[in-house]
């Protein structure tokens, strides 16, 4: 039985077995991976603090052919900012909820764990508009996993400047939207230009500014509802944590 030590991002925990819990963990050394925690639930375990949602730690795992177990854990970060606030612990969960369903298992995505991890610390410190964390948080996690929208130029003439812009969120393309309305059968979601300035900024800033620009609040209304919608086009699924965040 061999052992590995690494950081990881609890995406999901759930009981398993008796006084057990099976995680979902984001890992910067593994990437998405399932990792049993046994008697995690009982009173005196020392790795119950890390088998959260939500909770980041430096974990040690032994592995067998199966399965990761966790062995032992110290928390790194817990994000208590967001337990302050309802709506902000929603999105929370709902950025957990969007990196289990978008990052592959086994797959090294450091990038979108660290991503997340910086989306997540902006909300818990309150540092950001919720809205523009959630919109840049989107975007950016689709366009590292391979589904970045074309926001250059117009994909019909080739326009770099739209007189209206619009977004096709199927195809991920940019289109005046005249042209739109001629090469596509289904209508593009119309943009403003702060809403592209934004979306470009957020597909190719460096990793560290990726969060950083300021947005009308038109704008970022325009650029929430795009992003969403975008996501849920490009993954082919509505989130039950993002539907429970907009009842709130
Ligand atoms: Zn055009």
């Amino acid at each position: 039985m061999s052992e590995i030590v690494l950081k990881g991002l609890v995406l999901r925990s759930a009981d398993y077995k008796e006084s057990s819990k099976m995680l979902t963990v984001l890992t910067d050394a593994l990437g998405k991976i399932s990792v049993s925690a046994r008697g995690a639930t009982r009173l005196k375990s020392r790795i119950s603090a890390a088998c959260q949602p939500l909770v980041f730690s430096e974990m040690t795992l032994s592995e067998t052919k199966e399965r990761y177990y966790l062995k032992e854990a110290s928390t790194l970060e817990t994000f208590s900012g967001l337990t302050a606030d309802l709506k902000n612990y929603a999105l929370g969960c709902y950025f957990l909820e969007l990196l289990d369903a978008s990052c592959p298992e086994t797959v090294e995505e450091p990038e979108a764990l660290t991503l997340g991890l910086n989306a997540l610390w902006l909300l818990s410190e309150g540092k950001k508009e919720p809205q523009l964390v959630k919109s840049a948080f989107e975007l950016r996690l689709m366009t590292l996993l391979g589904y970045q929208p074309e926001t250059e130029q117009c994909a019909a003439c080739g326009k770099a400047k739209p007189d209206v812009p619009a977004l096709d969120l199927r195809g991920g393309a940019l289109y005046c939207r005249d042209c739109a309305l001629k090469a596509l059968a289904e209508r593009p979601m119309t943009l403003d230009e702060p809403s592209l300035l934004a979306i470009r900024h957020i597909v190719s800033a460096p990793r560290k500014s990726v969060f950083s620009f300021r947005i009308s609040d038109s704008g970022l209304r325009r650029l929430s509802d795009v992003a969403e919608g975008y996501v849920k086009e490009q993954l082919e699924r509505s989130f039950r944590t993002l539907d429970y965040y907009k009842s709130l």
